[in-house]
Order: structure tokens, then C-alpha cells, then sequence
């Protein structure tokens, strides 16, 4: 940790919104992560751009997350800055039947907004943890549904430092990939489309989904939800347990007993373990169906 970087930090983004060696683990679903050198929380467009151009010229890592819902940090963390756009980055707007949402604000308010104002069409995303930024870099999805289903327009920061829109179709949404992905930009926020519906029938829907959730996902224990993406014809959690792993296990990491699409932190897990976990899976699951596993959460500062 260099004193005047954090210094610079402190005077672009507010002394509030800056900390240093801040703990990964408390930032991440998984609860896995050593620290980042510099660490922000910024509050508007003016101090995202000026991080950004800060670390541009002075040659700073960074990294952009949402709520680290999908996201293993290593175990020596990250040397330079993470950005993370969260609540306080995340307004949310009604206009008519559009949701305008901050890249911070969290799918699970959003689609509470909208089964308030009796607004149909984000039900799937309402127990997604992550945010809209997060999500529409993902392309999210569950239960039949996806965030390009409900996205109008995404407003973003490239990697140039310039703010575009870019319409549904520009994004080249794809399965948990997206042109902000590809190229590097920053989601700063998303125009989201939904259609008129029965207030009582939408919120039924939210809870019926929670419920399915429960039953099937291990949320008692901390993860970052599928850990691999689902391989085209096959399903990642059906193709491990056939392999034999339910509950196989890496140090402090285990491949969930309750769903194999998840590992999960039984306690005290590093990114070491998840890691070798990871490798053996994608090695057994190979060796039995020929079919190669490829991660869905995003990994800083640790490799498979
Ligand atoms: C219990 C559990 C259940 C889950 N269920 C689902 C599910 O049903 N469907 C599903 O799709 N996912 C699911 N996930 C995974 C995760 O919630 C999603 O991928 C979510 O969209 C990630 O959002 P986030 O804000 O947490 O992003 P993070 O985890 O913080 O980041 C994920 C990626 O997005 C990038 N990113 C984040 N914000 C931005 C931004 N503003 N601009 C540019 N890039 C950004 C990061 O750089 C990183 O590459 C689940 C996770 C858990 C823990």
C-alpha cells in the first residue's frame, strides 16, 4: 500500500469511500479473499470516471464488482484497486412501465419495485444476489428467464473512459456473456422494460421461485451459486454427481451435498482450496463423460 495513491484515492472518490487492505472475504458471497490494496465505494459517475482515469495513468490495477456474488478473490488478494458499484450506487427510477436502475442497486430491490408497481417480467431475477451491473454483464438468468429478456438499454464506461448506451441488441447477449464483458466496460446503469400485471399474481410468483430456491440451493452455507457454466446438452451439477462427488471435499471447500452445481465454504476454506477443487472436478468429470467444465464465477488473483 503506497500512502499517496491512497491519498489520491481518497481526494477523488471522498476520504468515506476509500479504504485500504480491506478484507475480500467481507465482500464476497463466498466469504473467501485476502486484501485489496485499495478499495472504493463510490457514489456518483464523476468519481467512477476519475478512479478510472487515475488508474489509467498511473499504470493502477483495478477491478469492477457488483455484490461478489459471483466472484473468488485469492488468498493474497489484489495488488490495486476494486471498485465496487453497490447499494450506494444504486438508485432506483420508475418511469411508467421502465425501471432505470443504477448499476449498484440489487436485483432482489428491483424486482421488488416492480411486483410493487404491478410489473411483470423480473420475477426470475428477484433471488438472483447480485446487483444490476453484476447481472447484465452476466446476462443473469434463471427459471426460464434472462436479463436480456428485460433490458431496453444498458449505459456503460469503456475502458477508453467514455459513457455510451447501448441498446439490447448491441449488447450481444449471449450465455452469462455479453459485449461489456468482452470488451472491458464498466455497467454504470440499465434501462429494464416490463409489462403490466396483477400485483398479488407477480408476488406470488417471487415467493413460489424463493421457495424452489430453498428447497434445491445450499444458501445456508456461503458460495457463489453455479460454479461452472452448463455445458451445451448436459448439466454441470447432474454430470459431477455422476462422477461420483457429492460432498467430495478440499480443505475447507466442498462440492454442495444438497446441489453438486455449487461448492460451497464449509468453514475456513481458502481459494487454494476451491481452486483445487475445481481442477479435480473438471479432471473426474472429463475422464467420465469426455465433457470439459468451464467455470462461470469470475476469479481474481487465483487461477485454475
Ligand atoms: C446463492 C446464489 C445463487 C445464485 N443464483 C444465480 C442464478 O440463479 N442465476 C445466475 O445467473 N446467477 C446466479 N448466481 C450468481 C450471481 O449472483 C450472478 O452472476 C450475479 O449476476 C452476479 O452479480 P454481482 O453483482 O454479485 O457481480 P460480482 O460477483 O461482483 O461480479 C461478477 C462479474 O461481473 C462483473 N461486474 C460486476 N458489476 C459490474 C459492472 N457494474 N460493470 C461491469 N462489470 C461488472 C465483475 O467484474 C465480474 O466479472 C447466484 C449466486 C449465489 C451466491
Amino acid at each position: 500500500m503506497n500512502q499517496k495513491i491512497a491519498d489520491e484515492l481518497r481526494r477523488i472518490a471522498g476520504a468515506e469511500n476509500i479504504t485500504t487492505d480491506e478484507p475480500m472475504d467481507r465482500h464476497t458471497s463466498f466469504r473467501i479473499g485476502g486484501p485489496a490494496d485499495y478499495f472504493a465505494l463510490p457514489q456518483t459517475e464523476e468519481q467512477i470516471k476519475g478512479l478510472l482515469s487515475f488508474c489509467k495513468s498511473e499504470g493502477l490495477p483495478y477491478f469492477l464488482m457488483g455484490n461478489g456474488s459471483n466472484l473468488l478473490v485469492g488468498d493474497d488478494g489484489f495488488r490495486g484497486l476494486i471498485i465496487q458499484l453497490w447499494k450506494n450506487y444504486g438508485r432506483i427510477e420508475m418511469r411508467e412501465n421502465e425501471i432505470i436502475a443504477q448499476a449498484g442497486a440489487m436485483l432482489s430491490a428491483v424486482a421488488r419495485t416492480a411486483a410493487l408497481a404491478g410489473l411483470t417480467g423480473m420475477e426470475f431475477a428477484s433471488g438472483i444476489p447480485g446487483t444490476i451491473g453484476g447481472a447484465s454483464v452476466m446476462n443473469a438468468g434463471a427459471y426460464g428467464g434472462e436479463m436480456r429478456q428485460i433490458i431496453r438499454s444498458v449505459t456503460m464506461l469503456t475502458p477508453e473512459s467514455a459513457i455510451t448506451e447501448k441498446s439490447c441488441g448491441e449488447m450481444e447477449f449471449g450465455y452469462r456473456s455479453s459485449y461489456a464483458q468482452k470488451h472491458n466496460c464498466i455497467i454504470l446503469g440499465a434501462r429494464i422494460v416490463l409489462s403490466p400485471g396483477d400485483k398479488d399474481q407477480i408476488m406470488e410468483k417471487i415467493e413460489d421461485l424463493r421457495m424452489q430456491r430453498v428447497s434445491k440451493q445450499p444458501l445456508d452455507l456461503p458460495s457463489a451459486g453455479s460454479t461452472f457454466k452448463r455445458p451445451e446438452g448436459f448439466f454441470a451439477g447432474k454430470l459431477i454427481m455422476e462422477a461420483g462427488l457429492r460432498g467430495f471435499t478440499v480443505g475447507g471447500a466442498q462440492v454442495s451435498e444438497k446441489h453438486c452445481g455449487f461448492v460451497v465454504n464449509r468453514g475456513g476454506a481458502t481459494a487454494s482450496d476451491v481452486c483445487a477443487l475445481m481442477r479435480e472436478v473438471r479432471r473426474r468429470v472429463k475422464e467420465m463423460s469426455g465433457v470439459e467444465l468451464e467455470p462461470e464465477i469470475k476469479m481474481i488473483g487465483c487461477s485454475l
